[in-house]
């Protein structure tokens, strides 16, 4: 284990390509580089809230026993082998051009290696202004740092890829938001995350050289993430086969959060990452009550583009962007639009394997997408708790007597008393689907503990992590510490106090059901 302060950082990144250096954090348009310097702004009173142990030891940091240590996680100390810079980055924000945006309250400041060509680069979210923070102040709330710091371990639990969340410090600055962009701005008290991934390269990093046409850069770029992050693309035509990985990572994502029922709310290419992690933690939920066309996002209403059921295909229109920044390295393209026309493959093969674990079965076949289908309509229609609902299809009773037995026994993944007609429905699937579960060539008890590992059990829900964000803002951890033992074990039974449908007073009410961008 090493300490925070004696690491001797890596900065492989800023090496590689040119940069600002001038640490001017004046907002600005940086063209010709892939970052600009920035040192974090120092905090009034930088204090440990949170550590995530797991990811310490995994990474071999050793947990601070000292201010300074904390000042580090703070902002309010550079080492001397850190070199803190703010990436350059453009994107498509909710389907239009947006230009540059870049880093604007995320610094890196340096690359922590844990083995040789294994490194992690380590992030302060909410650590200042830099080049890229446009009119906005750099910092981050503690509603938004808590729910960022717990749902990526969460995600990460859950074996969904995502980048990681270290340490949550408080700052001791209360930070102006209006949370609902309603004209009632109020203090909230700020906080920074140290963010940890292999790398926070976004599909808008590429996106800006594209639009620069800084085709040089972009070759560079694209040559660097190759050898750095996918070695095992080598040859001539290293460049389509890593971007074909990026599209099957993309969709392998996409699956997992529909496996899940996970939410991103802001799915602009500016938040979709190159290694095919989940990125930028801001208004996502789960779904508590299932509904493809659930969107966690107040921006997102009038259109719904982010909703549940339609991220995979957002996820292949972001493709789409970033294959046309990458372009230019074609000569002739259809190699490359040959390769993005391979996601829906892709995404259609892993959707229905996955589905098929959740459901228990030990193959998926024609008819069984079938099945898989009605599934869904039938989800759609009666709208269930989908976590609930999955854990009690575990224990499925094979011989259930009627409609209302059906509804008795799922009843406490209901949220509305179900019509003679949703009984009926509900009814009709289950039977089918028995009648499948008899037809699996394993044991129910291996369909079931299949069924175990792929629904969760405990997720992190909206209102609770609401909750822990008041008592949090009380000075009290109870409920956050309890959630992120809980996160730990999304899969048992252990913490099932949290097994429970949204209550209503949590369904309008805000922070719990909508949330803004506002962070
Ligand atoms: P997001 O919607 O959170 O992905 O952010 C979009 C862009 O706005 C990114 O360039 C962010 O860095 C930037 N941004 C968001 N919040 C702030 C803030 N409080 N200060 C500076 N930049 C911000
Ligand atoms: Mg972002």
């Amino acid at each position: 284990m090493e300490s925070l302060l004696s690491k001797k950082y890596k900065k492989e990144f800023v090496t590689a390509f040119d940069g600002d250096e001038s640490g001017n954090l004046e907002p600005r348009q940086t063209p010709n580089v892939l970052y600009s310097k920035a040192i974090p702004t120092p905090v009034p009173k930088p204090a440990l809230l949170a550590w995530s142990d797991g990811l310490a030891q995994k990474l071999g940091i050793q947990k601070p026993g000292s201010q300074q240590e904390i000042d580090v996680l703070g902002g309010n100390r550079v080492t001397e082998t850190m070199y803190p810079y703010a990436a350059c980055y453009a994107g498509h924000q909710f389907g239009n051009w947006a230009g540059q945006l870049g880093d604007g309250r995320a610094i890196t400041l340096g690359e922590w290696e844990t083995a040789p060509g294994q490194s992690w680069e380590l992030q302060l979210k909410g650590a200042g202004p830099t080049p890229y923070s446009r009119r906005a102040d750099g910092r981050a709330v503690l509603r938004s740092s808590v729910r960022e710091y717990l749902m990526s371990e969460a995600m990460h639990y859950l074996g969904v890829p995502t980048t990681r969340a270290l340490s949550l410090v408080s700052t001791g600055e209360p930070i102006l938001r209006d949370m609902f962009y309603n004209g009632n701005a109020a203090y909230e008290p700020g906080a920074i995350v140290m963010r940890v991934a292999p790398s926070f390269l976004r599909f808008g990093n590429f996106e800006i050289l594209g639009a620069r046409k800084e085709t040089d850069n972009l070759q560079n770029l694209v040559n660097w993430t190759i050898a750095r992050y996918y070695p095992h693309h080598q040859g001539e035509d290293k460049v389509l086969q890593w971007f074909t990985e990026v599209v099957e990572r993309t969709a392998k994502l996409m699956v997992d959060w529909m496996r899940v029922g996970f939410v991103h709310g802001v799915m602009n290419t500016d938040n979709m990452s190159i290694l095919g992690l989940t990125i930028d933690y801001g208004p996502y939920s789960f779904v508590d009550d299932y509904d493809p066309n659930f969107t966690p996002n107040t921006t997102d209403l009038p259109g719904r583009r982010y909703a549940f059921g339609k991220q995979p295909s957002i996820g292949y229109w972001n493709l789409g962007c970033l294959a046309g920044a990458l372009a230019p390295l074609f000569p002739d393209t259809k190699p490359l639009v040959a390769a993005l026309e391979t996601y829906r493959e892709v995404y259609w093969a892993n959707y229905y394997a996955m589905m098929g674990k959740k459901l228990g079965l030990d193959q998926v076949s024609e008819d069984d997408i079938k099945l898989i289908k009605e599934l869904e309509q039938m989800l759609t229609a009666l709208k269930p708790d989908m976590t609930i609902f999955f854990q009690l299809l575990i224990d499925l009773p094979l011989d259930l007597a009627d409609a209302d037995a059906a509804e008795v026994y799922f009843k406490k993944g209901l949220y509305d008393d179900l019509s003679g007609a949703e009984k009926e429905a509900l009814y009709t699937f289950l039977k089918k689907y028995s009648t499948r579960l008899l037809a699996n060539s394993c044991t129910r008890e291996a369909s079931q503990e299949l069924m175990r590992r792929t629904n969760p059990r405990f997720i992190l829900r909206n209102y609770l992590l609401h909750q822990a964000i008041e008592e949090m803002e009380q000075g009290k951890s109870d409920l956050f510490d309890k959630l992120q033992q809980a996160l730990k074990e999304p899969y048992s039974s252990k913490y099932d106090e949290f097994f429970e449908t949204r209550p209503e007073w949590a369904s309008q009410k805000a922070g719990c059901s909508m949330l803004s961008c506002s962070s």
